[in-house]
C-alpha cells in the first residue's frame, strides 16, 4: 500500500504509479477528535493503549480509515529515515546492521526497507504504518476480590510497603531481593491497590517460562480480574486486561498503556539488548506511571542509579523462611580441561559424584559450555546410569527438567539455563570450571540461590570446582555474605 495526501488527509492508493510509501511522505495529517462521531466500541477496547500493524486489526479497512477522519485514529511511521539514517518506530532500533531490504509486493518498492530487530511481531517496514487510538479512552472500573491470606516475613512485608508508596506515588523502584526472599508476594498489595484504583498494570520479564508460571499463580491470588498472559504462542494477545503478565518483546505492541510496570529479573537480559529493553517499557508506561524492578543481582547501572540517587531501593536481605543464604565454598581442582581430555575429571571432582550419590541429595552440576555436557554426562554415568545433561535448545529440555524436579535421577548437568527458576526442595550445587568469563557475579550468586530455597530443607552445600580464583567468584560470595550480615544485625537489634 502507498498514501497520497488529499484533502489534507492521508489516503491510501493501490497502484504502484500514485502516492508513496508512508515512510516517504513528510507529513502524517491527523484531524482532531470529532466529539459527535459514534465511534466503535470494539475498535477502541481493541486498539487502546496500543500502538499496532494493519494486520493485528481485525476490522474493516474501511472502519479504520473512517475513524482516522474522525480522528480516533493515528497513523505513524513504521521503519524510517531519520538524518539519512533508517529508525525503527515500534522497537526503537536503529543499528544499521538490524535492517534489511526485499523487492516489496505491497508497495512496489525494489529495496523496502524492514527491521530485522524486531521481524518476529510482524514485518515493520518502509511501507507499514503503525495505528493507535486517538479518541477517548473511557475506563470500565473493574470488581477486584484480593484472595491470598498468607503472611509475609518482616522483609517481606517492609518491602511490600514501600512498593505500595511507590505505587501511589508514581516513582520508580528498585526491589533488591536475594534469591528465594518471596519477591512475587511482595507484589500483592502493590497490585492490589493498583487494581482498586483502576491502574492499567504490566509485569514484564524476559522469559516465557516466568510468564507461564506467574499468570496461574495470580489468577489465583486475584480471581475476578481480567488477567491476559502475553509471550510468543499466546492465545490471550488481544484480550483487554487488568493486569498483563508479558514477556519485554509482546511490550513493543503496547503505546502509552500502562499505569504501573514492574520488570522482572530486569538482570536477566544479555547486556546488548538491555536497549531495546528500555525502550519497550518507556513506550509502553504512561506518562505518570511507577516503574518497579525486581531482582537478586542488579547490574552495574542500577546500583549505580541506586548510589547516586536515581533510584529508590528497598532491599530483602533474607530468605522468607528466616535461614541464612548458603555461602561457596571454594576448592581448586587443578586443569580441569586437560583431564576431560582423557575423559575423566579430576580426582576431587569424582570424589564429589561419589559422596553426592550417596547422600540420597539431588545436585546441579553446572559446567561453562554446552559442548562439553555429554562428555561430563558420559563419565559421570559410570557412577551411576541415570544421570543427565540439559542445556537450553535440548529438544527434551522441559522434559528432563520435569523429571528432575520428580526427583527421578540424582544429578543434572547443565548449562547456566537453570541457574534460574529452578527450585529444587533438597539439593546442592557444584560449579566445574567456575573460573570461566561465563561465570559472573550475577550468574554464580543465581546459582548459588538454587539451595536452600525451601523451609524444610534450608542448608544445601555450594562448591565452585576452580583453576584459578576469579574476582567474579570472590565478588559473589562477598554478595551473599554482605547480604547474611545484613540480617544477623537486623535481628541483633531487635534482640537488644
Ligand atoms: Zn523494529
Ligand atoms: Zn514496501
Amino acid at each position: 500500500m502507498r498514501f497520497t495526501i488529499y484533502n489534507k488527509m492521508l489516503a491510501p492508493v493501490f497502484s504502484y504509479h500514485e502516492g508513496l510509501p508512508i515512510a516517504h511522505l513528510s507529513e502524517l495529517p491527523q484531524n482532531p477528535t470529532e466529539p459527535q462521531y459514534s465511534y466503535s466500541k470494539q475498535l477502541q477496547q481493541h486498539m487502546v493503549g496500543k500502538e499496532l500493524l494493519i494486520s493485528e486489526i481485525p476490522f474493516p479497512f474501511e472502519t479504520i480509515l473512517e475513524h482516522y477522519y474522525h480522528g480516533y485514529i493515528q497513523l505513524n511511521y513504521g521503519v524510517f529515515r531519520k538524518h539519512n539514517k533508517l529508525y525503527c518506530n515500534r522497537c526503537g532500533n536503529d543499528s544499521p546492521s538490524l535492517f534489511a531490504s526485499f523487492a516489496c509486493a505491497r508497495c512496489g518498492a525494489a529495496n523496502c526497507f524492514y527491521c530485522r530487530n524486531c521481524i518476529m511481531m510482524g514485518r515493520v517496514s518502509e511501507c507499514t504504518p503503525l495505528f493507535s487510538w486517538s479518541g477517548p479512552n473511557d475506563e470500565e472500573m473493574e470488581r477486584v476480590d484480593f484472595t491470598w491470606d498468607g503472611k509475609l516475613s518482616k522483609g517481606q512485608a517492609a518491602a511490600s510497603d514501600r512498593v505500595v508508596q511507590a505505587i501511589k506515588e508514581n516513582n520508580q523502584l528498585l526491589v533488591w531481593a536475594v534469591c528465594g526472599a518471596g519477591k512475587t508476594e511482595v507484589l500483592f498489595k502493590g497490585l492490589e491497590y493498583g487494581l482498586r484504583n483502576q491502574k492499567r498494570i504490566c509485569l514484564a520479564t524476559p522469559r516465557t517460562d516466568v510468564v507461564l508460571e506467574l499468570a496461574p499463580r495470580l489468577k489465583k491470588v486475584f480471581p475476578v480480574t481480567t488477567i491476559s498472559a502475553l509471550y510468543g504462542g499466546s492465545e490471550e494477545k488481544h484480550q483487554r486486561a487488568s493486569l498483563y503478565i508479558s514477556t519485554t518483546h509482546q511490550l513493543l505492541r503496547f503505546k502509552e498503556a500502562f499505569d504501573i510496570i514492574i520488570i522482572d529479573e530486569v538482570d536477566a537480559f544479555p547486556y546488548s539488548i538491555d536497549k531495546s529493553l528500555q525502550f519497550a517499557v518507556s513506550k509502553s508506561r504512561k506518562q505518570t506511571s511507577s516503574l518497579i524492578y525486581l531482582t537478586a543481582t542488579p547490574s552495574k547501572q542500577l546500583k549505580r542509579d541506586v548510589m547516586q540517587k536515581k533510584l529508590e531501593a528497598v532491599k530483602i536481605p533474607g530468605r522468607f523462611h528466616g535461614h541464612p543464604l548458603p555461602v561457596p565454598r571454594f576448592t581448586w581442582c587443578g586443569n580441569w580441561q586437560k583431564q576431560l581430555k582423557k575423559d575423566t575429571l579430576p580426582a576431587v571432582i569424582l570424589t564429589w559424584i561419589k559422596k553426592q550419590l550417596e547422600s540420597k541429595k539431588q545436585a546441579f552440576l553446572f559446567v561453562p559450555s554446552v559442548s562439553i555436557i555429554e562428555q561430563v554426562v558420559t563419565i559421570c554415568r559410570k557412577f551411576d546410569s541415570r544421570i543427565e545433561g540439559v542445556y537450553a535448545e535440548d529438544p527434551a529440555r522441559k522434559e528432563k527438567v520435569q523429571r528432575f524436579r520428580n526427583g527421578e535421577f540424582p544429578i543434572i548437568v547443565t548449562s547456566t539455563i537453570l541457574e534460574r527458576g529452578v527450585t529444587i526442595p533438597n539439593s546442592d550445587v557444584a560449579v566445574l570450571g567456575s573460573e570461566d568469563d561465563i561465570f559472573t557475579e550475577s550468574a554464580l550468586v543465581q546459582i548459588s540461590g538454587r539451595v536452600g530455597r525451601s523451609a524444610a530443607y534450608p542448608t544445601g552445600d555450594i562448591i565452585f570446582f576452580h583453576y584459578g580464583k576469579t574476582k567474579a567468584m570472590v565478588e559473589a560470595k562477598k554478595h551473599i555474605q554482605q547480604m547474611n550480615d545484613i540480617v544477623r544485625k537486623m535481628n541483633n537489634s531487635v534482640k537488644n
